[in-house]
């Protein structure tokens, strides 16, 4: 269960309209990216989401229930930082814990939990560490075992990768895609990347200024872009 769907959302910042009113169905499973310029509303929307921000109009359901008075702790959506989240003074163990702790699971589930989340992200011989003794790629990995404890219906992630050096990227891209394809949870991903879209996505929203120029598969953008913003921001030859 993860179906995500957006009715005439919109959200003010002030007298600044950042979302015009936008509809959005994010169906369950998927892998929706959203890509676009800096400033263009991405991590908005995701914080409207999440309920990390209120909406100014609008309705946001979650399979099919209205979640937009429903608090961001109680949405069962889990949302993924950039590592520098982590707490430094807490082991690996505690990291990944916190979430549960708070939402009062019995500690053997919490133990179960935090096994099967190391056991999946590689992260079973670290975690006793703390986070400053991990590398990047470890870190985000336990911030990514974070929301995996939590069994969320959507996992939500903003520039996950961000802090990561070329290299680590890539590899951090295709673990996350694994991820995905073992638990089948419905993920949205926020990246400026177009590669990171283009590679990782089942579906691509592509926005400017808080505008949706369009939806489609990856190949769909490259092929039939709608716009010269689309075909340039894609890549595409158009
Ligand atoms: P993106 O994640 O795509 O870079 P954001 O969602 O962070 O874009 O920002 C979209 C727009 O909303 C920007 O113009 C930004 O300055 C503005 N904005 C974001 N958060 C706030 C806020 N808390 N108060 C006022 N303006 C904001
Ligand atoms: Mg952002």
């Amino acid at each position: 269960m993860g179906q995500i769907k957006l009715e005439s959302v919109t959200k003010n910042f002030g007298p600044v309209e950042v979302i015009p009113p936008l509809d959005l169905t994010i169906e369950d499973g998927e892998f929706t990216v959203f890509v676009g310029p800096s400033g263009c509303g991405k991590s908005t929307l995701l914080r409207l989401i999440a309920g990390l921000e209120d909406i100014t109009s609008g309705t946001i359901r979650i399979d099919g229930e209205d979640a937009t008075d429903i608090p961001p702790a109680k949405r069962g959506l889990a949302m993924v930082f950039q590592s520098y989240a982590l707490y430094p003074h807490m082991s690996v163990r505690k990291n990944i814990a916190f979430p549960m702790k708070m939402a009062g699971i019995p500690a053997d589930e919490q133990k179960r939990r935090i096994d099967n989340a190391a056991a999946a992200l590689n992260l079973t011989d670290y975690l006793d560490r703390r986070p400053g003794q991990l590398s990047g790629g470890q870190r985000q990995r336990v911030a990514i075992g974070r929301a995996i404890v939590r069994e969320p219906a959507a996992f939500l992630f903003d520039e996950p990768l961000s802090n990561l050096d070329a290299a680590l990227r890539v590899g951090m891209r295709l673990e996350i895609s694994e991820l995905h394809k073992r638990l089948a949870t419905t993920m949205i991903y926020v990246t400026h990347d177009q590669v990171e879209a283009m590679t990782m996505a089942d579906k691509i929203v592509v926005l400017q200024a808080g505008v949706i120029e369009q939806v489609g598969s990856p190949m769909e953008l490259y092929r039939a872009p709608r716009n010269v913003f689309v075909a340039g921001f894609i890549g595409s030859p158009k």
